[in-house]
């Protein structure tokens, strides 16, 4: 006669248990990583058997999530109850899942003056060291000679200018 192997024991000979502290299932894994034991004949997700096998049944609609973030580990101590919210959340928190929430987060980080990149703002007195550098002999220009074909079409450039703001104020 077939002898039948309790559940637990059966259970844990699929532990492998590393040096982390994560007990990882070394039976069969889905593609999402998650482990995956028979029992009565139904495949059932192995860290929440484990979650059973150590706390007792697990109310109806939670989760089990890890702590370690490690979905072969079935060490009951990196195990906890949770709701899908609880576990969308803790997966942002962990940078798991990009949701559009996470991602305005970030884009709100990067905005203004948070942003790493944000061009300086100079104060009053920054500003005016800097007029005055560009001033006078101080600036690139000085001791430029403009010729009159030069200046012309600097008054010419200004004259069209002024046209402009004037269309542009009258509308
Ligand atoms: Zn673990």
């Amino acid at each position: 006669m077939k002898r039948i192997v309790p559940l637990e024991e059966r259970y844990w000979s699929k532990v492998k248990k590393s040096e982390n502290g994560c007990w990882e299932w070394a039976a069969s894994i889905d593609t999402h990583g998650y482990g995956h034991i028979k029992v009565d004949g139904r495949l059932k997700l192995s860290h929440r058997v484990a979650y059973e096998l150590a706390f007792g049944t697990i109310p109806e609609g939670l989760l089990v999530c890890h702590k370690c973030d490690n979905r072969r580990c079935v060490n009951p101590d990196h195990l906890f109850l949770g709701t899908n919210d609880d576990n969308v959340h803790d997966a942002v928190v962990k940078g798991r899942l990009h949701t559009p929430q996470y991602r305005a987060k970030l884009s709100q980080r990067m905005k203004g003056s948070n942003n790493p990149c944000f061009r300086k703002v100079y104060s009053q007195e920054e500003r005016k060291i800097m007029s005055e550098q560009r001033r006078g002999t101080n600036s690139v220009c000085y001791g430029k000679k403009r010729s009159e074909e030069d200046k012309r079409k600097m008054r010419e450039g200004w004259k069209r200018r002024k046209e402009r703001l004037k269309v542009i104020n009258e509308k």
